[in-house]
């Protein structure tokens, strides 16, 4: 049994003061709250500051304190253990938890700093010689200095930036401290440093929580008089099981709201490396997001898998569409406030057209911020959805193991980088980690299998030695293309992400003998590629009463017709239809139109007889049945993403070979 870590987002609206029994109303408690916040902000932004250099860095960046001994894992210990302390603005008194909570946050950004700082060392050391792309070797040289799990966003990201400081330097930053300023401070106060000094948590109920937490009365406390123990109902999302054993919170004040971002786990099943008989295979498809297929292993040793040849696509061109748009939009934001903040600097507030400017550039801004949250809001619901869409795929399926396509493979030879860079890798790497979560709590492993080769060869013949042609359509199968795959030698012609999808399961399940699980990290890996068919076979069905019947009886199910039937002596009359003998009083009717109206027609007013359907309901939403498939964005939540919907399994056809059905 392991244990899953998630957060669940709360709110809390009132409080009651613990030692006078006296309420605290919202606005109260969002001011106290921001008090306590500030205090902690000012605390952490000054220590950051003051050791935003070179030395400081390399001293966290060791691991090891002044007295010689190892750092320990929590942030506020190894900062006291470096002799790096805090202290409150003059006159403000503050308990030795709330210091501990500043050098917590502080220490997290630090910690975060020396991650960039070793990302961004790695791509100075192995500067591209092309400035466009990276070779071979120069990725793998790359690889071999970033630390595990770096996503290929990230590198790209880091770059972009290490390229824009070249350009305007002419010279490659020394250290992470000339390429950025000291992070921003966000108000918070993880409570995670404290203790039972500065705050208790307990379960009230299965659905709420009752956190205990000292804020200050006033702005800037003298005294320890100036602090009270408050009590903050909190109630729990559905998403938080009643068995998950809640940690301590961090609170902010987001939109004159309390926020309490509450981490609990819970514990999941183990998921083993080995041993799975059905998988999953998804690509990271050109004509959907994500295609993916089940398969089973064969019983006979034979190297063969076989999927019950139902293709599962989630298809967000529509929602990619949207993102590529709004992309473009605010790069086209960004550029106008650019250009009205030069325009800015260059006159003084005395000139006549500076209020006006200013004006226009503070919309502007704010305008463009907006747009940062739509897009962000955008990616992060089409993460979740086709996440939990996949992980709802597997366990229809009856899987055990998710087979991924290693994004790191596929970005480093720049596959698809082109056709499909509507959808930022970065969106990509995200639902990884969400498909990741998701199947932990059904306890699914989730594994990456290597991206070279799988749209190119034959998922069924050859053993991955036939080369699939692709081309444009099914019909046009002579022609250059990429959306579909034909095999010349076997004659499979499908869509090409689905015949990837199905090397990608039976590279996971053959090869499942070499998954390595990275010690830290976490992450399964099968870097061995080990190639076998994949066989189609349709579910065998339970012979249906005509079918029965015919083999008890010893008679044909389809009797072929009687001989004199078969046999046509003469041509089949001409039937009189209906329009031509209308034709002949109106020349201009064509035989498509009916003659007369099948439904009639509404009256002018409304409220005339309705079409066939069922009668909808005013003023009540219907009630969703589950199980129960209407259009795909019930199940997406976007009215333009398509999704095959997740239907319960009914069990893998008796493929060559096989008698045992699963
Ligand atoms: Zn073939």
């Amino acid at each position: 049994m392991s244990k899953l870590t998630a957060t669940a987002l709360c709110t809390a609206h009132a409080a009651v003061v613990e030692a006078s029994g006296e309420i605290v109303a919202q606005a109260l408690l969002v001011r106290r709250v921001a008090w306590l916040a500030a205090l902690a902000r000012d605390m952490t932004a000054r220590l950051v500051v003051a050791r935003w250099n070179a030395a400081d860095l390399d001293a966290l960046g060791s691991g090891v304190g002044l007295d010689g001994r190892v750092l320990p894992s929590k942030g506020w210990m190894a900062l006291r253990r470096l002799g790096w302390a805090v202290s409150p603005p003059s006159g403000v008194h503050v308990c030795d938890r709330v210091l501990r909570c500043a050098q917590e946050q502080a220490a997290r950004l630090l910690r975060l700093a020396l991650h960039r700082r070793r990302l961004v060392a790695a791509i100075v050391a192995t500067w591209p010689q092309n400035t466009g792309a990276r070779t071979g070797v120069e990725w793998d040289a790359l690889r071999a200095l970033l630390p595990d799990g770096v996503s290929a966003a990230d590198i790209r990201n880091r770059t972009r930036q290490v390229r824009a400081y070249l350009d305007e330097h002419h010279t490659f930053p020394a250290d992470l401290t000339e390429l950025e300023e000291p992070p921003n401070v966000a108000a918070q106060v993880v409570l995670a440093a404290a203790d039972r000094q500065l705050l208790t948590l307990e379960r009230a109920g299965d659905d709420g929580a009752r956190l205990r937490v000292r804020l200050p009365l006033v702005e800037f406390p003298s005294s320890s008089r100036d602090w009270g123990w408050h009590v903050l109902p909190v109630a729990l999302p559905p998403t938080v099981p009643a068995e998950a054993a809640l940690c301590a919170p961090t609170v902010r004040v987001v939109k004159g709201r309390v926020r309490v971002d509450l981490p609990f786990q819970i514990p999941v099943g183990f998921a083993p490396a080995t041993g799975h008989r059905i998988g999953c295979g998804f690509d990271w498809g050109l004509n959907g997001l994500l295609v993916g297929v089940a398969g089973r292993m064969a019983d006979v040793a034979d190297g063969r898998v076989i999927s019950d040849g139902r293709p599962l696509v989630y298809d967000a061109s529509g929602v990619s569409a949207k993102l590529h748009r709004l992309r473009g939009e605010r790069e086209h934001l960004a550029a106008k406030h650019r250009h009205l903040e030069r325009l800015l600097a260059g006159i003084t507030p005395a000139d006549p057209r500076y209020a006006a400017l200013r004006t226009a550039c503070q919309m502007l801004g704010v305008e463009h911020e907006r747009l940062c949250a739509r897009i962000r809001n955008l990616n992060k619901a089409l993460t979740w959805s086709a996440a939990r869409w996949a992980v709802d795929q597997a366990a229809a399926a009856g899987a055990t193991v998710i087979y991924l396509e290693d994004l790191a493979t596929l970005e480093a030879r720049g596959r698809r980088a082109r056709v499909n860079a509507r959808l930022s890798g970065q969106v990509r790497g995200r639902i990884v980690e969400a498909i990741r979560h998701l199947a932990a709590k059904h306890a699914i492993a989730v594994v990456t299998v290597a991206a070279r080769g799988t749209s190119r060869y034959c998922p069924r013949c050859g053993d991955g030695a036939s080369v699939l042609q692709h081309c444009p359509a099914p019909d046009r199968l002579g022609e250059r293309g990429w959306r579909w795959a034909y095999c010349p030698a076997c004659g499979l012609s499908c869509d090409r992400d689905w015949a990837a999808a199905e090397r990608i399961v039976s590279r996971g399940l053959l090869g499942q003998q070499a998954t390595r699980t990275h010690r830290s990290t976490g992450v399964r890996t099968i870097h061995a590629i080990v190639e076998g068919n994949v066989a189609r076979a349709r579910s065998t069905r339970k012979p249906t009463r005509g079918a029965r019947r015919a083999r008890r009886t010893r008679t044909d199910l389809h009797p072929r017709p009687a001989a004199r039937d078969r046999a046509k002596g003469r041509p089949t009359p001409k039937r009189p239809t209906r329009t031509s003998a209308t034709a002949r009083n109106n020349s201009m009717t064509s035989s498509r139109v009916p003659d007369r109206r099948t439904v009639p027609a509404p009256p002018p007013t409304g409220g005339g007889q309705r079409p066939a359907g069922h009668a909808p309901k005013p003023g009540r939403r219907q009630p969703y049945r589950t199980g129960h498939v209407r259009n795909s964005h019930h199940r997406t939540g976007f009215h333009h993403a398509k999704a095959t919907p997740v239907l319960t399994f009914i069990g893998h056809g008796n493929g060559p070979g096989q008698a045992t059905p699963v």
